[in-house]
């Protein structure tokens, strides 16, 4: 067997697109950066129409809606601040005024503002609730207000609609200094179990994908120097970081007919990262 140090860092299946999503809408939030980037991209490569949204960075933004447009895809770009019942609703406004309805939506903006706990804010905690959880409910309430008055259009999609949150790891693994963010991902995690528990009648699926630690700018320092990669590593039995891409393939097969028994999950990709590898030398 090799010895871990001499595995590839990360080695990508070769899929042919089976435009999976075709004519679907689909809304990817903080879209512009990381993980959202990528899955907007995926979605729009299985057939779907996306709308891109996105905060601060409006150039980002525009260079993602580009790559989908050049690939023959339709995209639009949409600026709000998903923590914000007006803005959120704006946003879903302008989609429906451009695509009609919504058949997909990917809860991915989030953020970190970490501090010891002693030290941490009430505007620090507040700031990180406000975003990745009270913003993952606002998005999803409008997207269920729209699945619930369209229904299933069988030609479309066997569901009415779906909702995949951006949870974490960190839904289940308690973060020391970053206690505000294990609680936001915590919430997310019993946010969409409950909303999944209430709209299952109505052919609604929600679920979590829980990403490990994947290459993105929220936890570049985690992994930007050899030092830091090494000792990340420590923490993923499977010896390599997740990329963008390992979490776009999940969220667009969730999203798809192929996994249409499935709502309620909280699915982890994370290289192991919850198996607790510390145990491996047999504890
Ligand atoms: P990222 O910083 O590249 O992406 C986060 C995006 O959210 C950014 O584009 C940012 O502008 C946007 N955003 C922040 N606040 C917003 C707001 N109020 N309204 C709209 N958009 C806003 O980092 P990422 O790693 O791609 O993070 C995406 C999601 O994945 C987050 O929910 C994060 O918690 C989660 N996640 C990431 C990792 C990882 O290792 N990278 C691990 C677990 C979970």
């Amino acid at each position: 067997m090799n010895d871990s140090n001499e595995l590839p860092n990360v080695v990508m299946p070769h899929c042919p697109h089976r435009n999976l999503l075709r004519g679907q809408k689909a809304l990817v939030t903080g879209a512009s950066s990381g993980i959202g980037k990528s899955v907007a991209v995926y979605l729009a490569q299985e057939g779907a129409d996306v709308v891109i949204n996105f905060i601060g960075d409006k150039q980002a933004a525009h260079e993602v809606m580009e790559t989908i447009r050049s690939n023959g895809g339709k995209s639009i770009s949409i600026q709000a601040d998903v923590s914000s019942e007006a803005q959120v609703q704006a946003m879903f406004a302008q989609m429906f005024d451009n695509f009609g309805t919504i058949d997909i939506l990917v809860n991915n903006a989030g953020l970190q503002q970490d501090a010891p706990f002693h030290k941490m804010t009430l505007a620090q905690w507040q700031k990180v609730i406000d975003v990745n959880l009270t913003g993952q409910f606002l998005c999803a309430r409008e997207a269920i207000r729209e699945f619930k008055r369209r229904g299933v259009v069988p030609e479309i999609s066997s569901a009415a609609g779906k909702i995949i949150g951006i949870s974490s790891v960190h839904e289940v693994i308690p973060w020391a200094g970053h206690v505000n963010y294990a609680a936001s991902k915590g919430g997310v995690k019993m946010l969409n179990k409950s909303i999944a528990q209430e709209v299952a009648p109505y052919r609604i699926r929600v679920n979590s994908v829980a990403p490990g630690a994947i290459r993105t700018p929220i936890n570049q320092s985690a992994w930007e120097t050899p030092e830091a990669y090494n000792k990340l590593m420590n923490l993923v039995p499977y010896k390599r970081i997740g990329e963008p891409e390992d979490i776009a393939r999940t969220v667009t097969w969730l999203a798809s007919d192929d996994a249409d028994y499935i709502t309620g999950v909280s699915l982890f990709v994370d290289g192991g990262m919850t198996l607790y590898p510390g145990f491996a030398e047999g504890g």
